[in-house]
């Protein structure tokens, strides 16, 4: 439940088309704050902002508040210092309330210069490793992490199995993507990610692909570079001693790998690569920035990879893996935290278990870890569990107490999971809104209501 002034709104009905003037007008005087009513705790509310998205006005958590919100509030997020977003917070990324933008300061290039020869020579951050870098600058795996996490793929409660297809990825990935600026170029405006393929479709899909690269392939002294994002499915030989980049629904669109950036693509990711190879019901995702040559070929020029399961949820490691999926397996409710620009052996909280009272940090440590995990902050309501994936086998995953209905505390059956999504009606909304999207093409993005997040309230 949402309170705008004295006016009382359903969660569900926060999108509907008649409460659009009213946000309208709320995001027009900055001074009036809608807030979330999820939490026992905060007797007045959470505050809320609402921003413009998509072409349609929605309501977001203000920055640092999201441990304020209930665990089952979808604006809920744990603690930022648990996650690898928070020495970003204010450098690589700045969120403005105000206005809704979100800028963000990047440790890439977006255009290559033509005596440039490759990845190799260029990059204050990327020379050492593509996906770490210095936190005043967010780095090619930082900006992917990013987007995931305010897409929300890394939330997951037991409604969404099953429910994930490409379409919503892709709607949803473009919907974060909106609003973010980088010094002189919006997000929305570099992000291609490809449309879902059909036959039928073929040649339309590929002429407006080819109309929104065509103003890349310009001759000039600086190339600029747009920004792609897909599942990856192969990366192998082309003719001629070049390799190539294919992602999925985009087989006619090879991506061409020169030896420089599959050097340091193959030294870089190799554990993402590993892991693929080695857990065969998994994807890899892949963000990379290519330009178009003059002759219209798409050249890329660094890549970022991410391991995700069946479910689009991110993870690590081996490790990592059999855990979440034995969560997802379980119908568990946890939010996966996402690494960023940190380096692995850096000991962050793998995912927050959602279900639990307190909500439960996870860690996954190693021997290659440096140190143990920082204890929680005493103010703040959290649980540890710790894996050390080096000495001990898998721990007892604390048991779900709580209940994840807004309405309030209930008890979790843990022997049928599916009645309990039967019973609580959020999480039935919730599948409604999932199946709708996954049945729909979706080549163009819209708002949705249910995207609540920021990228300051970890
Ligand atoms: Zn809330």
């Amino acid at each position: 439940m949402y309170a705008i002034d004295d006016q009382l709104i359903d969660r569900f009905h926060i999108c509907d088309d008649y409460l659009q003037p009213l946000l309208a007008a709320v995001h027009r005087s900055p001074g009036r704050r809608p807030r979330c009513l999820c939490s026992a705790t905060e007797t007045g509310g959470v505050d809320m902002y609402v921003a413009r998205i998509g072409g349609r006005y929605v309501l977001k958590r203000m920055p640092g508040t999201g441990p304020h919100h209930a665990p089952a509030c979808p604006s809920f997020t744990p603690p930022v210092e648990l996650t690898g977003l928070a020495p970003l917070i204010g450098t690589a990324i700045r969120e403005q309330p105000g206005t809704g933008l979100t800028r963000l300061t990047l440790g890439f290039p977006l255009t290559r210069h033509p005596a440039r020869a490759s990845t190799a020579t260029t990059g204050q951050c990327d020379a050492a490793a593509e996906n770490e870098c210095d936190n005043a600058k967010l780095s090619l795996r930082g900006l992917l992490h990013l987007l995931w996490d305010e897409a929300e793929f890394v939330r997951w409660v037991p409604a969404m199995a099953g429910r994930r297809r490409w379409p919503a990825i892709r709607r949803y990935v473009l919907l974060a993507a909106d609003a973010k600026a980088t010094k002189s170029r919006t997000l929305a405006e570099l992000l291609w990610l490809p449309e879902p393929f059909t036959v039928a479709e073929k040649i339309d899909i590929a002429a407006r692909r080819a109309t929104m690269f065509a103003p890349y392939a310009a001759s000039g002294r600086h190339k600029r570079l747009l920004l792609g994002l897909g599942e990856v499915k192969d990366i192998g030989a082309a003719r001629f001693g070049r390799h190539k980049l294919i992602v999925k629904h985009a087989p006619d669109c090879p991506f061409i790998l020169n030896p420089e950036t599959l050097a340091i693509l193959h030294r870089n990711f190799a554990t993402e690569l590993g892991l693929r190879q080695a857990l065969p019901d998994t994807k890899l995702i892949a963000l990379f920035t290519f330009g178009i040559t003059d002759a219209g070929v798409a050249v890329a020029d660094r890549v970022a990879l991410m391991n995700v399961t069946a479910d689009w949820i991110p993870f690590e490691s081996v490790f990592e893996h059999t855990l979440v999926t034995g969560l997802v397996a379980r119908s568990r409710r946890f939010r996966k935290a996402m690494r960023y620009n940190q380096p692995a052996t850096h000991a962050l909280a793998a995912l927050i278990l959602t279900d639990t009272d307190p909500p439960t940090a996870c860690y996954l440590i190693s021997a290659a870890t440096n140190g143990a995990p920082a204890p929680n902050d005493p103010n703040l309501p959290l649980a540890q569990w710790i894996w050390n994936t080096s000495i001990q086998a898998m721990p007892q995953i604390p048991a779900p107490i709580t209940a994840v209905s807004a309405a309030g505390p209930r008890r979790v059956s843990t022997t049928n999971p599916a009645a309990e999504e039967a019973y609580d009606p959020t999480f039935a909304k919730e599948a409604q809104s999932w199946t709708k999207h996954t049945t729909a093409q979706m080549n163009s993005p819209k708002a949705d209501c249910a995207k609540t997040s920021d990228t300051s309230s970890r």
